[in-house]
């Protein structure tokens, strides 16, 4: 007796019998590769096979920054890529946000333009001086993508924060922030309302391209496509080995209600390796992965002590030192990483694609790249 699940006939016929497309993941990329591959070839039968009961990645379990880079951030992205490459990145965050609001709307994902906030402490003297010495030449750069003066500095609004401990503030007035789980609902609507299959709680083990066809180990069984793609991102490694994507968890919390919260906004504190916002009156709070870079360089979904004490050692001492809260949920979720920020998103073989390396900024390219992995699937 095989200790596969037993498929019903019904089953069979109405899920899994000729399937045009397979795509493996249902987060941002999955999702918005199905929607898109639907407009160009309605007639086609599309399924998403997703491992979790709901996307299980980081999809639904992001910050919810719109965000295309901080000052620091750029600074230290272009010592390694170059300044072509990392403007390049800028444009095709910002144009992937636009295409996420053009997709799902703006109102029905909570999109705010609060603005995003880069806080320096007096020990961050070298990264603030690198910050503004690059600000006037990033704003010229992203005049040409975005708008005027993304960047300006903003030291007049520490004190209406009441943080502690902040000496400088730069402000992009273009960040902007969403509520993650409505965009993943919303993305998860559209495309059921197109007749896309999202089949939930299926492993995919293997795939084998058999050139007219592709065959899918899966936890149901096998299951066969004439195409795949696999939007699987920081699990890739598990049906690629080849692939350059390691996984790289990212945990968060988010703090009971707090009256008279003094910010709104989204906030990159210590280089970027830590990040807030507001979340109504709660505040939201993830980073420190770079305590334990070797222990966070899993897909194992849990916590640990180190990362969640700091986080809340920090929230206490510089975010919220004179308000009295709790924390009411703590999370993690599993990025795809490398030491390139650039995706992969290419032609594995004949009917197999993957679209998967979103790094830390997938809520802004995540839509871009899935729509772009649908219209370079062969048909
Ligand atoms: C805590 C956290 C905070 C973040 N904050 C932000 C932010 O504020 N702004 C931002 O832009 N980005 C942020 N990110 C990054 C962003 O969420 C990701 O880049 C983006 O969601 C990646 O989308 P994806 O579709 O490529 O991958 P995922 O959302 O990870 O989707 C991949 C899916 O594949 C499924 N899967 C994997 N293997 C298999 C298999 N073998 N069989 C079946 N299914 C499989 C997984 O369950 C998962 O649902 C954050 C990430 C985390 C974890």
């Amino acid at each position: 007796m095989s200790s596969k699940p037993s498929i019903s006939f019904w089953e069979k016929e109405v899920f899994l019998k000729d399937i045009d497309l397979i795509i493996i993941g249902s987060g941002i990329v999955g999702l918005t590769a199905a929607i898109e591959f639907n407009k160009l070839h309605p007639t086609k039968k599309i399924v998403i096979l997703e491992r979790g009961s709901f996307p299980s990645g980081a999809s639904s379990k992001n910050a919810g920054f719109a965000c295309f880079g901080s000052l620091t951030e750029l600074a230290s992205d272009i010592k390694i890529m170059g300044e072509n490459d990392v403007y390049d990145l800028v444009e095709q965050r910002w144009r992937g946000l636009s295409v996420l609001k053009g997709l799902v709307g703006t109102e029905p994902i909570e999109y705010q333009n609060l603005g995003g906030y880069e806080l320096f402490t007096n020990h961050d003297q070298n990264s603030y001086h690198s910050a503004l010495n690059l600000m006037p030449k990033a704003n010229a750069e992203l005049k040409t993508i975005i708008g005027k003066d993304t960047f300006q500095k903003a030291d007049n609004r520490i004190n209406s924060f009441k943080f502690k401990g902040i000496e400088h503030i730069i402000f992009n007035q273009y960040e902007a922030q969403i509520n993650t789980g409505k965009m993943i609902s919303r993305l998860i609507t559209l495309a059921r309302e197109s007749g896309i299959e999202i089949i939930n709680g299926v492993t995919v083990n293997h795939i084998e391209d058999l050139n007219t066809s592709v065959e899918i180990d899966t936890t149901l069984g096998n299951i066969k496509c004439l195409q795949c793609l696999i939007a699987t991102n920081g699990f890739t490694k598990n049906l690629l080995p080849e692939i350059e994507v390691e996984p790289a968890r990212a945990q968060v919390l988010i703090t009971s209600p707090i009256p008279n919260l003094p910010f709104r906004g989204t906030f990159h504190y210590n280089d970027g390796y830590y990040y807030f916002r507001n979340v109504g009156n709660r505040v939201l709070f993830g980073g420190g992965r770079n305590l334990d870079l070797v222990n966070e360089t899993t897909t194992e979904m849990v916590l640990s002590d180190l990362i969640q004490n700091k986080l809340e050692e920090l929230l206490n001492e510089v975010i919220l030192p004179s308000s009295a809260f709790e924390i009411e949920q703590r999370w993690s979720g599993i990025m795809g990483v490398s030491g390139s920020k650039k995706t992969i998103s290419r032609s594995l073989s004949e009917n197999v694609s993957c679209a998967v390396r979103l790094g830390g900024m997938g809520v802004a390219i995540g839509s871009l790249i899935g729509r772009d992995a649908a219209r370079s699937i062969k048909y």
